[in-house]
């Protein structure tokens, strides 16, 4: 028997998205990532004594875009808290958070699972400053403190405990990365720190309905490690209740060179924060204008798109699931498609050639410099039998992408375009049969099949180029008199 026909893991996640803002939530200091340590820090930031914070318009609208891409009701009365607490990464001794008016409330993130789409609810998206890093590594004596960082805006985005493994936990937190970058809120760089998940991870009995002690496991920086993370936790919190322990509430940090966790707080009570209003800035009202104005700026998103593509294009699942994989791709498809109406033809291109493409070159659609008309335009030679598609994707493309032209006049130059002229055609044809003698012999008697045989010796003499459709009539009709 294995641990999940008798327990059932429930995991809520808490991802923070720095947002894509040229400066802080605050002031105008610099959200640059990468700079020299501690030279992004104003006054504001450090929390002088008479500095005055301003909020940033646009991080409101940024977490208003997010919330209405997940379908949140959207709090119009907000102010900012003060949570105090006091960490050598927090300049001020608190940090500037919403506390009763989450910006966003309820709305879901859908999810593919096993079993199909499901909605994962979401309990809000509050905004929030980020705080400044600790070094731990450089010093061998001191921890080395880097404010940069501080007051950078966040959105945290928590869901209710609705995730039911690390599979789904992985699924979840993979569809947040691509709808911030999708929505442009955030640039989604794991790596360095734009997007980190802490998951709260606990067990229970299959149907009981009550939660179980849960544990926090802080800081996850990769899609892997909250997989892993989690994944972890479950074992060893069953491994623990069946040996007849119980779960302590905890506060967990992961480590990604044994994929284990280990205790870094225990949690008695809930901390105090003291928190109260910020007595410096001003509670901002939100009109239905504003809210109106940042949802027409939305762009459709991948949930959408992807049915619309099967709907109305009549591409595949898969095809569409594809190409609403990054925006970019979205992007360019669109582009492409007003230009012709062959919609598998142009999928069957971007997925295949031109994505390899781009693989190869480490790079996406975003940055794919072959303008959507060109690609139309061959792809209207293949449907019209000027060019055979083997020979567009292996030769012409790579003239096309190198910028040399349009598609006809490289076809033109490189000596590509299909022959339908019928004196040449049959001189290709004649060439064959005379060729196999015996072969034509054994068609004669009955062996159909051989015809296959004859159309490839005529492509070779014709180095492709010979219309395959108008070779086999040809064919067939010097063959059957
Ligand atoms: P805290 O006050 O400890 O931060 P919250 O109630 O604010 O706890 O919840 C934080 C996150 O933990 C949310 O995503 C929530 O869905 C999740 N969560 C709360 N209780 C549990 C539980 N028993 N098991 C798993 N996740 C939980
Ligand atoms: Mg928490």
């Amino acid at each position: 028997m294995s641990w999940n026909d008798k327990y059932e893991a429930v995991i809520g996640l808490e991802v923070h998205a720095q947002l894509a803002t040229s400066s802080k939530l605050f002031c105008g200091d610099s959200t640059a990532f990468g700079a020299a340590p501690n030279t992004h820090i104003s006054p504001i930031t450090m929390g002088h004594p008479g500095t005055l914070p301003k909020t940033n318009k646009k991080a409101v609208e940024y977490a208003i875009r997010m919330g209405l891409a997940c379908g949140c009701e959207i709090e119009k009365d907000n102010y900012f808290a003060r949570k105090n607490y006091f960490y050598p990464d927090l300049p001020k001794g608190y940090q500037i958070s919403q506390h009763t008016t989450p910006i966003c409330k309820g709305g879901h993130v859908t999810i593919q699972t096993s079993d199909g789409e499901r909605k994962v609810q979401l309990n809000r998206i509050h905004m929030e400053e980020d705080a400044g890093k600790s070094i731990h590594d450089l010093d061998e004596a001191f921890t080395c403190i880097d404010l940069n960082r501080a007051g950078t805006p966040l959105v945290e985005i928590v869901t209710e405990p609705d995730l039911f493994s690390a599979d789904e936990a992985w699924q979840y937190v993979t569809e947040v990365r691509r709808l911030v970058r999708w929505i442009g809120i955030c640039d989604g760089n794991m790596e360095e720190g734009s997007l980190r998940c802490d998951a709260n991870v606990s067990i229970r009995l299959k149907g009981e309905t009550k939660l179980g002690t849960k544990v926090e496991v802080k800081n996850l920086n990769s899609i892997r490690n909250v997989k892993k993370a989690i994944e972890y936790e479950i074992e060893r919190m069953v491994a623990l209740v069946e040996k007849g322990g119980t779960v302590q509430q905890q506060t967990r940090s992961f480590d990604a060179t044994t994929d284990t966790t280990f205790a870094i707080r225990d949690k008695e009570e809930a901390n105090d924060y003291r928190y109260f209003p910020d007595p410096d800035l001003a509670p901002f009202h939100l009109t239905d204008d504003f809210i109106q104005t940042v949802q027409s700026a939305l762009p459709a998103l991948p949930a959408e798109l992807k049915k619309r593509y099967q709907s109305a294009y009549g591409l595949s699942a898969y095809d569409a699931a594809q190409l609403c994989d990054e925006k970019e791709t979205t992007d360019y498809f669109t582009a492409v498609i007003r230009h012709t109406n062959q919609y598998k033809a142009v999928a069957n291109w971007m997925l295949g050639p031109l994505r390899q493409y781009l693989n190869e070159n480490g790079t996406n659609f975003g940055t794919l410099t072959l303008p959507a008309e060109l690609l139309a335009e061959l792809i209207k030679m293949v449907e019209d039998g000027k060019v055979n598609f083997s020979v567009a994707s292996s030769k012409l493309l790579p003239a096309l992408l190198a910028g040399e032209g349009s598609p006809m006049v490289i076809a033109e130059k490189m000596n590509l375009l299909q022959v339908s002229d019928s004196a040449e055609l049959e001189a290709w044809v004649n060439g064959a049969l005379e060729s196999m003698p015996d072969k034509v012999a054994e068609y004669k008697k009955g062996k159909k099949g051989l015809i296959g045989l004859f159309v490839g010796e005529v492509k070779k003499r014709s180095q492709g180029k010979a219309d395959p459709k108008m070779v086999t009539q040809l064919l067939e009709q010097k063959l059957n008199n």
